[in-house]
């Protein structure tokens, strides 16, 4: 400041000094005048141009511009500009850095597994991520200030909004759900600031239908187990209130012993099914034969075969090259043993099953068993790998079926790789296959 002041009055003395210079007295007072004049003119270009730079620069976001259109002034005019240029920059750096939480924020949200939307105080969409938009059918830039509740129209959800009680949750159907296909919601409100609401969204169709299969589950496993312990128990109340004669004792005794057989073939094949799911898929190193297992079936099918049938089957047994598999032997072998006794099992009397190993072309390799039975039809073949589904429920216990072999045929199939196929006629008979990958299949070496 005192500069700027040194500088006034050395360019009124100069102003005066020239006046004197030309008309002495008089010019004098003229010539300090006139630079006194002068000095307010350029000082007030100068202020123009500051003022004019300012309100282009607060009115501009970049800080790019305020480097590049900074003009070139003199004294307190430049000092005072750098000062506003640098006040700027920290104005854009700060703008900046709220800019990339906020963007890192919503980055989060998007990222989250659940449906987030955020509602003001009228209930009207503020911001919704990704999976909102998949889970309400929200258009994120449309429907911004659209009241939720004109947007999601189920009746639960309005009654729970018209609550104001978000204690707890509400289950309503998905924006993609279909009759075919119901998609599940669970949505909670979380309240938060002045008035204003976090909505989050679940999609809960698979938990759902998880808890549903594991109360289908327990209830058949109860149903199955209940069935023989009722027979038995009404077999030993005979046996205890009863005097009976030594061959219908003989006859209570054997009838009892098939129930406990059917209740021990149960547990196995549900403790055989939960090792499945709760063991490490198997590693490629153990090389079993396929040779040694066929031969094991066949023995199974013959014994089987006696028992279901008066006059037996045609079975034929097609051991082919002679080769072996990367697994786990009791897996491999529950599996196939499991397809082989179907075919006995459905196959009526006096019908034919052929069995086979074979390395295809392509080096996978093929096992196969093909009956003459009373054949599946179409609609029961997705569902036929289920835990406890049965088309014939009289046949598969009057066999001893538990309705659990060809689910633990699939589980070893997915465990080892391998493909189960399974094609059948209805009246002409059935065929199905595990094709294992090439991997994990080899011809044996010939010694
Ligand atoms: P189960 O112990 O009842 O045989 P599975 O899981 O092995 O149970 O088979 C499921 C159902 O598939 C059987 O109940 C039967 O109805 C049908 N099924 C399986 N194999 C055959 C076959 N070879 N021929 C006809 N139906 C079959």
């Amino acid at each position: 400041m005192i500069n700027r002041w040194f500088l006034f009055v050395v360019v009124l003395a100069v102003g005066s000094a020239i006046g004197f210079w030309a008309a002495y007295l008089e010019g004098l007072i003229a010539g300090g005048v006139l630079a006194a004049i002068a000095w307010l003119a350029v000082d007030s270009l100068y202020a123009v141009r500051f003022m004019g730079w300012l309100r282009h620069e607060l009115g501009n976001e970049s800080t790019a511009t305020v480097a590049e259109l900074i003009p070139a002034l003199p004294g307190i005019w430049g000092l005072a500009t750098d000062r506003v240029r640098r006040l700027l920059v920290k104005r854009d750096r700060l703008v900046k850095d709220g800019q990339s939480r906020l963007e890192e924020f919503l980055a989060a949200m998007q990222a989250s597994p659940s449906g987030v939307v955020l509602l003001d105080a009228q209930d009207r969409i503020e911001w919704c991520n990704q999976m909102a938009t998949q889970h309400f059918g929200f258009d994120a830039q449309r429907d911004v200030l659209q009241h939720v509740s004109n947007l999601v129209r189920a009746p639960a959800f309005k009654a729970y909004m018209a609550s104001n009680d978000f204690s707890h949750d509400v289950v309503i159907s998905g924006s993609a759900s279909t009759p075919g296909r119901p998609v599940n919601l669970s949505v909670h409100i979380h309240a938060y600031g002045a008035d204003r609401k976090l909505l989050l969204s679940r999609d809960i169709t698979a938990v759902e239908l998880a808890e549903a299969m594991r109360r289908d589950f327990v209830a058949n496993v109860s149903h199955e187990i209940r069935t023989p312990l009722t027979v038995l128990s009404g077999f030993i109340e005979t046996l205890q209130t009863l005097p009976l004669k030594a061959p219908e004792r003989e006859r209570y005794l054997a009838l009892m012993a098939q129930q406990s057989q059917r209740m021990q073939t149960l547990v196995s094949d549900l403790l055989t099914l939960s090792r499945l799911e709760g063991s490490p898929q198997p590693g490629g190193n153990d090389w079993i034969s396929t040779q040694g297992m066929l031969a094991n079936c066949e023995q199974d099918a013959h014994a089987l075969s006696v028992l279901v049938a008066p006059h037996g089957h045609d079975i034929v047994f097609e051991k082919g090259q002679p080769s072996t598999v990367a697994g786990v032997h009791n897996e491999l072998y529950s599996a196939m043993s499991n397809l082989v006794t179907n075919a006995v099992r459905y196959t009526p009397d006096a019908g034919a099953i052929h069995v086979s190993w074979k390395i295809l072309n392509d080096g996978r390799g093929e096992f196969r068993v093909k009956d003459t039975g009373p054949g599946i039809a179409p609609e029961h073949l997705p569902r036929l790998t289920e835990r406890f589904y049965r088309i014939d429920r009289s046949r598969s216990r009057e066999t001893g079926g538990t309705g659990l072999g060809l689910a633990i045929v699939k589980h070893v199939a997915q465990r080892h790789g391998a493909e189960l196929h399974i094609e059948s006629v209805l009246g002409q008979g059935s065929v199905f296959s595990m094709t294992f990958p090439a991997v994990r299949v080899r011809a044996a070496q010939a010694r």
